[in-house]
């Protein structure tokens, strides 16, 4: 690595990666994320808007880097968004159960690999924002009001879920897999205010398990359900009590009663 400034952002981008590596280690073992391989501003763009950028290529355990534009944190080296990416890569990990093979919603219609992706970014957005205990966890690098969870107008009506007939240009970018990912981060985020970073966590990847578990990737919305079945008492109560504002159209009556 060189010792310039991009030697110097590869170098916390490490050293966030290794940090929430430990940091998520209690609630699942990430190891067999890693290996990793890391990808210097290759031509494409894909997570966060702009000249700033970094991703992570599910299926090939390689994060991806964007040299800066602006003055401010360098996105690589933001450790909200460091753990953000790492976050797509532990959904990987949990939804199948291993890490750098074939993802099986690949074989689904688009819309429910599309539907399937909003909660990708959703429980990445869960990571980052869970283990930093920061609602607004990009910020330091630009301003993204969009993503703030602790925000409790976001809500999942049903226009933020993807089209029955979406299509390849709903696919390459058409749909925004954000808005919908933020209502899940933010149901989440409900529940770590009225407990703590760590109930909140805890349940988001048992829910997250779970939710692998049935197999039935076109219905992210089994994860908030799977969530509820795993939390108890008042916990539970709290849970219900976000669920009930934040999607409106889900069924909970049977995970609530
Ligand atoms: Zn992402």
């Amino acid at each position: 690595v060189p010792t310039d400034e991009q030697g110097l952002v590869m170098w916390s981008f490490w050293y966030h990666l290794s940090d929430v590596r430990d940091a998520v280690a209690p609630y699942a073992d990430p190891s067999p994320i890693f290996p990793v391989d890391i990808a210097w501003s290759p031509q494409s763009v894909l997570d966060f808007q702009g000249v700033e950028n970094a991703a992570f290529v599910l299926s090939q355990r390689t994060f991806v880097l964007f040299p800066d534009a602006l003055d401010n944190v360098p996105i690589a080296a933001n450790a909200g968004v460091v753990r953000h990416e790492f976050g797509h890569a532990w959904f990987e990990l949990l939804t199948t159960g291993v890490s750098g093979e074939e993802l099986p919603w690949l074989e689904e219609e688009v819309q429910d690999a599309l539907a399937l992706n909003a909660l990708n970014e959703g429980f990445a957005d869960m990571v980052a924002t869970l283990t930093l205990d920061d609602p607004r966890f990009i910020d330091p690098s630009l301003p993204m009001p969009s993503r703030d969870v602790s925000d409790k107008s976001w809500v999942a009506t049903s226009d933020l879920y993807p089209n029955e007939d979406a299509g390849l240009v709903d696919a390459i970018g058409g749909y925004d897999k954000y808005a919908l990912g933020t209502v899940y981060a933010s149901f989440v985020w409900d529940v770590r205010e009225a407990t703590d970073p760590d109930t909140a966590m805890r349940l988001a990847v048992e829910g997250l398990v779970a939710f692998g578990e049935t197999e039935d990737w076109g219905n992210p919305d089994g994860f908030v359900l799977a969530f509820l079945a795993a939390a108890s008492g008042q916990t539970r109560a709290a849970a219900c009590a976000s669920a009930a504002v934040r999607f409106p159209e889900l069924d909970i009556s049977e995970a609530c009663s």
